[in-house]
């Protein structure tokens, strides 16, 4: 079986984890944990890091850090993860969907206007499967409507748009640090911002609103999201490495691209003029003209050894919020039919070009003979 990933955690992370036990600094409290901060907001190149238990705390974080209120709204693509959805939901605020563009499954900005409101806060870009947003115009419209812009750089760690890094242009960004993602601490995440008092306010939700000076008095609800030294220990290894693991991630969505050059019915992911993709996963949306679905063709796939994951179910699609009253009638054709029709391939940084081109003909077979 080739399995859709698989991390690589053989530099130094072995050696930074003994060094945590043997010290007993395990906790929040331990040196890595700045190192890691440091790692990450410099490589993005803003001020502050703040490291969190995983990539949903970091999207809590920031929405709290810009002070959502109750019945506040929040713009964000269907076609994602209920991550960013919840993070609203759970201040009170409202989520308020568009769809995805065709080619890079990014949100349509053009849909973006529209949705404005004398509500709206903020704009939350989710930069998909490795290809950054088109952050421009969303940056020109936050700053027109004086909304705040919140990346969720979850999935693109290492990619640009006209040269900027993913997660380096809203006011507050998110990344998660979970076992398939292009950085791991296995679970974890970071807050980065360049603006101190976002900071302060997303160390202040992330350490249950302690106020500074007077521990045990609260003005807020926090929670609980501090990252352990163990996390950090692996993800200052991690890091070490980053540039390397951006390449090999680059390097396989080139293979992929080439070997799937001439395989028809099978569109492949997108890398705008502007952009530098990091095809963090290798996604492929099936022709409708093909025989098949994106869930038969991926059982197919997994009869011959080769492991998949689906697409996002659109927010606009799930029963959990028909049930509180949301989104019950709204329609977004791109995110549907891309739920519906699409999957991505092994993708992980131990894929070899061996594995690749045996996934590819695993596909080009399923295609053709069905
Ligand atoms: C993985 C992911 C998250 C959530 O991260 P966790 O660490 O799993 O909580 C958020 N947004 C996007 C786009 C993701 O891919």
């Amino acid at each position: 079986m080739i399995p859709v990933n698989e991390p690589l955690l053989n530099g130094n992370e072995r050696q930074y984890l003994l060094e945590c036990i043997d010290s007993g600094w395990i906790s929040s409290e331990g040196p890595f944990v700045k190192k890691f901060e440091e790692m990450v907001s410099c490589y993005v190149g803003l001020k502050h890091g703040v490291a969190v238990c995983n990539g949903t705390a970091a999207l809590e974080v920031a929405v709290s850090a810009i002070y959502l209120k109750p019945g506040e709204e929040v713009i964000m693509p269907t076609f994602t993860i209920i991550s960013c959805a919840l993070a609203v939901l759970r201040r009170g605020g409202i989520p308020v969907l568009v769809d995805v563009e065709p080619d890079t499954w990014c949100m349509d900005i053009n849909q973006v206007k529209d949705k404005i409101t004398s509500k709206t806060r903020a704009i939350m870009p989710v930069h998909m499967y490795g290809h950054p947003v088109d952050m421009d115009p969303i940056m020109e419209l936050a700053e027109k409507h004086k909304l705040y812009v919140i990346e969720d750089a979850a999935e693109a760690y290492g990619a640009e748009y006209k040269g900027r890094k993913c997660g380096s242009m809203g006011h507050i960004n998110c990344f998660s640090f979970y076992a398939n993602k292009i950085i791991t601490t296995g679970e974890g995440g970071m807050v980065v911002t360049n603006d101190d008092k976002l900071a302060e306010r997303a160390r202040l939700h992330r350490n249950l609103c302690f106020k500074e000076g007077r521990r045990f008095y609260h003005e807020e609800l926090g929670g609980n999201y501090r990252m352990t030294n163990l996390q950090a220990a692996v993800g200052v290894a991690q890091m070490e490495r980053g540039e390397e693991f951006v390449e090999i991630k680059r390097k396989n969505g080139a293979i992929y691209n080439r070997l799937l050059a001439d395989v028809d019915l099978i569109q492949k992911p997108a890398e705008k003029e502007w952009a530098k993709n990091v095809y963090w996963m290798y996604g492929i949306v099936l022709d409708e003209n093909s025989r098949f679905n994106a869930e038969g063709f991926a059982s197919r796939l997994k009869e011959k050894g080769i492991g998949t994951r689906p697409f996002f179910l659109g927010m606009h699609e799930q029963p959990v919020f028909h049930n509180m009253g949301l989104f019950k009638t709204e329609q977004y054709p791109v995110a549907e039919r891309i739920a519906r029709q699409g999957l991505y391939l092994p993708s992980g940084l131990t894929l070899t070009e061996k594995q690749i081109t045996i996934a590819v003909e695993a596909v080009t077979d399923v295609i053709e003979k069905g």
